[in-house]
């Protein structure tokens, strides 16, 4: 769905609008840029974003020179109009310095979301021989089974006295019942909701 470029409040942001890019995929927030009318509409055009470059004071398409492109999936705007949201597919890093994110986080705190993709992605292209597709072989039982075990695992771990058994008995528990969400058709977001639906 194409934006028009009226609808961005290009006065108040003296031609040059901020945009955020996350990961289409994790939501990991990769870069922030900014835009003007031009590079706005070319990202729009060929679905690769293209930003104004202060410091190069031109276009700047985002992996011109190094092939990192970040190919875009869809383009929000904020309620005020004056800063846009990208969530595109990186290729590659997208900092210059070899970071996956301009924002230097220690650990990718969305990688849940990337391993439920993951699994996901086992279903939709079958890896033969792969630790998924032979317990999928096995069938919904033994994925129950395998949960009910890990969990079993997880408590002993917890009453015992190092806690790194405890971390990766944890672990287990929690790929597997992502496994059987997967099996049974349902999703972390599904959880996330009813969880916050609980809440309120
Ligand atoms: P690229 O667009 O990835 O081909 O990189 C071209 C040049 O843009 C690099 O040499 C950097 O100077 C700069 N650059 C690349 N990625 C970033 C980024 N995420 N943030 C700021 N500057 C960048
Ligand atoms: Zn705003
Ligand atoms: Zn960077
Ligand atoms: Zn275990």
């Amino acid at each position: 769905m194409k934006i028009n470029i009226n609808t961005l409040d290009w006065e108040k942001t003296n031609g040059l609008i901020p945009v955020i890019v996350q990961n289409n995929q994790t939501l990991e927030v990769l870069m922030l840029g900014y835009m003007n009318a031009e590079a706005f509409e070319k990202t729009q055009k060929e679905s690769k974003v293209t930003f104004f470059s202060r410091s190069k004071n031109r276009l700047w398409t985002k992996g011109e020179e190094s092939g990192n492109f970040l190919t875009v999936k869809s383009i929000s705007v904020d309620c005020d109009k004056d800063t846009i949201l990208i969530k595109a597919d990186p290729v590659g890093p997208t900092c210059h310095t070899g970071s996956r994110s301009c924002f230097n986080t220690e650990y990718n705190q969305n990688f849940l979301f990337e391993l439920e993709h993951i699994i996901s992605d086992r279903y939709e292209n079958p890896v033969d021989g792969s630790y998924i597709d032979k317990m999928r072989k096995k069938g919904l039982n033994k994925i129950a089974q395998k949960v009910g075990e890990e969990g079993v695992e997880t408590v002993i771990a917890a009453l015992a006295e190092t806690d790194v058994d405890f971390v990766n008995e944890a672990s287990d528990l929690i790929f597997h019942l992502m496994f059987l969400l997967r099996e049974k058709g349902k999703t972390l977001e599904d959880i996330a909701l009813n969880l916050e639906k609980r809440h309120k």
